[in-house]
């Protein structure tokens, strides 16, 4: 499908030429990056704040598939999924490393692929990538990224300030990520049947970028200073919607009342639906990947929202601990349960 071009092999590159070939456009910007990459360790001054830090590791297979996913792609998304995380606690990352483990079934130019796309992240996002680890694996590429960022202790948003009558946020619209999942899918399966035929993704470009190349919200923090709103609970749109807000819920120990036609969906992913014939709700709710913050405010920061056109009211939570009620436009509440991304569930 999406030709990665194949010419040097791993093999002709040692370990230590490769690290150099790939970090050699490498450039520290930030002053809290005392030493970046050649050392045993890099060295930050991150005394300006309090530390984040997170982690999330990507699998062949399980979490990208090579087939339809450009490197440059997925290096770029690798980066911002951390980011994002680190967004989600209302702070601002400074610093990434990179761990990767690749077989030889990979060249030398799809790794530099993979980090032309990390480092136009790290640009875009202002961050130094100071370090990570290169070694060989058995089966396929893992990308193991940690993302490191700083606060002050007053800004951190946990996921557990969530109380009665605080309205449920959203930072953008859902669903797309996943829609173009499945029409990345489809026009694998059309490939594998016919290798003839070009996959056509004309038309999809919304969903498939919300796919392949998604942002993290690096903005909704200025945004909500700038508004004067200190979020009470945080979190990135990851694994979907229901699953986000019942993470909010259950570690604030409270319920909430969702309203399915507050949920905003792009025109360009209902139509997605309607092709596929699947449920726009349902792709918001259990899609996943959409990287949008879900945040709650206390009700009388609502004047200060009302209106705005990049942050969505969705819901409000209750006092009801354990029950998640989702409100059809005319109907009866149902239960809100999170499918979301199971893990371990899906290799069967
Ligand atoms: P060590 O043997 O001490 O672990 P390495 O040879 O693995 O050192 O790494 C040398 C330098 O290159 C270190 O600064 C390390 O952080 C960096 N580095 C190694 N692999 C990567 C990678 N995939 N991406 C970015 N930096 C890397
Ligand atoms: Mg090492």
């Amino acid at each position: 499908m999406f030709e990665n071009k194949e010419t040097t092999k791993l093999s002709s590159y040692g370990e230590f030429g490769l690290i150099d070939l790939l970090t050699k456009n490498v450039k520290p910007r930030r002053s809290s990056t005392l030493k970046g990459i050649g050392d045993d360790a890099a060295v930050l001054d991150l005394t300006a704040g309090k530390t984040v830090v997170t982690t999330d590791m990507l699998v062949e297979g399980v979490h990208f598939d090579i087939m339809f996913t450009p490197l440059k792609h997925l290096g770029y998304k690798s980066i911002v999924v951390n980011l994002s995380d680190v967004f989600a606690m209302n702070a601002m990352p400074s610093q990434v490393t990179v761990s990767i483990a690749v077989s030889s079934r990979y060249t030398v130019d799809a790794l530099e692929e993979l980090y032309a796309g990390m480092l136009m992240a790290c640009e875009q996002y202002n961050v130094d990538l100071v370090g990570g680890d290169t070694t060989s694996s058995m089966s396929g590429l893992m990308i193991s990224v940690t993302a490191i960022g700083m606060a002050a202790e007053k800004d951190i948003v946990y996921r557990n300030g969530a109380k009665n009558r605080h309205l449920l946020c959203v930072s953008g619209d859902l669903g797309g990520a996943y829609m173009g999942l499945q029409v990345l899918e489809r026009e694998k399966a059309v490939f594998k049947e016919n290798p003839e035929i070009q996959p056509d993704l004309s038309g999809y470009d919304y969903v498939v970028e919300r796919q392949l190349k998604p942002e993290a919200r690096k903005d909704v923090a200025e945004m909500l200073k700038d508004l004067q709103i200190q979020p009470t609970a945080m979190i990135d749109v990851s694994d979907g919607l229901a699953s986000e807000v019942i993470h909010i819920c259950k570690q604030s120990k409270v319920g909430c009342k969702l309203f399915e036609e507050r949920i905003p969906v792009d025109h360009n992913t209902n139509k997605a639906c309607e092709e596929f014939n699947l449920n726009p709700s349902s792709a918001a709710l259990n899609g996943g990947e959409d990287y949008e913050l879900l945040f709650t405010v206390k009700p009388e920061d609502y004047e200060k929202i009302k209106g705005h056109t990049e942050i969505y009211p969705i819901g409000h939570i209750t006092d009801v601990e354990g029950r998640y009620e989702l409100i059809p436009p005319n109907g009866e509440s149902v239960e809100l349960t999170a499918q979301g991304w199971n893990a371990f569930g899906n290799q069967e």
